[in-house]
């Protein structure tokens, strides 16, 4: 029988941030006004190694996980995430993939598709410069980013997705160019709903913009027609353009919640499982790993939260719950 939790739930999906650190500051996710450059990161002994990761991804699939996403922070700044890739590649039947921020994809797009890797989303949210300084936070040149969709378009990591968060009056004036831009290139475009992650962003739910909104923006100048979701448990809205020039999505997680489709685990930095974005407690596995817990320990350790898993933050979303302590973007992974 397949491991489902109190809602009926199976666990398909996998999130592994392979390090807390990140060399933007993007304003929704680690702001630089909070710790300036230095957030209080995790300590190189304190994050999982490569053979602890593999372990446990191994543990996973075997409890029915079919898709594992490598994430962070930034994931291409964990020193030879290749040797990591090339060891999760090996595991038969996996969807590999891994969200970056494509800025140092330039140099590293041919080792990564070398080591194993099919395929990749990057994060990057308006093509105008200043507006992109603005939500990255360091004033990082939006062209290096666009060098790296290049470089891993040019080394066949396709499809690539496209993820840009839509913060209301920050760079909402820009989903128009960035669909006009990725239109018929063969790159899916996905517009994320601005949520309230961790403590530090100061969410306000007037600065999200509607999924509805988004699409009624590109559907004026582009129409568009919804599609079928490609599996159960996909968190994105699909459409084509009707001139068959490519599709969009929107991921709305705060207007049209999916938690009751919601199939993801997420394991942080330092081996640490969460069965929800904004869970507050979660479980170590590091500590089971490191004290010589078996494969079947931690299997059932895993089975046995997930099985009593209930969480479904996203529909119970309310100015109380926003005010909750959560865990940050940056350690879990988005
Ligand atoms: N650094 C990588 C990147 O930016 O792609 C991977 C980690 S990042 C936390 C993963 C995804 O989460 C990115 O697409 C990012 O835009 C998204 N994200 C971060 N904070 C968010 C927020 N407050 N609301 C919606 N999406 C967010
Ligand atoms: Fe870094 Fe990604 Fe967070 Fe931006 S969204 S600060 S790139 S981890
Ligand atoms: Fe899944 Fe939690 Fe997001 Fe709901 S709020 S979709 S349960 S991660």
């Amino acid at each position: 029988m397949r491991l489902a939790d109190l809602q009926g739930r199976p666990l398909r999906d996998l999130r592994i941030s392979v390090t807390d650190r990140c060399n933007f500051r993007c304003v929704y996710c680690m702001p630089q006004q909070i710790f300036g450059v230095d957030y209080p990161f995790l300590k190189r002994e304190e994050l999982l190694t490569f053979e602890e990761i593999d372990r446990l991804a191994r543990i996973f699939v075997g409890l029915g996980v079919e898709k594992i996403r490598l994430t962070g922070g930034e994931p291409l700044m964990r020193r030879d995430i290749e040797i990591l890739l090339e060891m999760l590649s090996c595991i038969p039947g996996i969807d590999l993939t891994m969200t970056t921020n494509g800025s140092l994809l330039p140099h590293k797009a041919r080792g990564l598709r070398d080591a194993g890797l099919k395929r990749i989303s990057v994060s990057l949210d308006s093509l105008d410069h200043e507006i992109f300084a603005t939500m990255n936070g360091l004033e990082y040149p939006v062209e290096r980013v666009l060098e790296g969709i290049e470089a891993a378009h040019a080394v066949g990591l396709m499809p690539i997705k496209i993820n840009m968060v839509v913060k209301r009056g920050v760079n909402d004036g820009s989903i128009l160019s960035m669909a006009s831009r990725f239109r018929n290139r063969g790159h899916i475009l996905r517009f994320i709903e601005y949520m309230d992650v961790g403590n530090t962003n100061g969410w306000r739910l007037d600065e999200v913009v509607p999924a509805s909104a988004i699409i009624n923006i590109v559907d004026d100048q582009y129409p568009l027609e919804a599609i079928e979701p490609n599996y159960y448990g996909e968190v994105v809205r699909r459409y084509r353009y009707k001139d068959g020039r490519g599709e969009i999505g929107v991921v709305a997680s705060v207007t049209q919640p999916f938690c009751a489709d919601c199939t993801r685990a997420r394991l942080s930095a330092k081996g640490t499982l969460y069965t929800c974005l904004f869970a507050s407690s979660a479980t170590d596995l590091r500590e089971l790993l490191r004290s010589g817990a078996t494969d079947d320990e931690i299997a059932a350790i895993v089975a046995s939260v997930w099985s009593q898993r209930s969480d479904r933050y996203s529909e119970i979303r309310s100015p109380d719950t926003a005010r909750m302590p959560k865990v940050e973007m940056s350690y879990i992974g988005g």
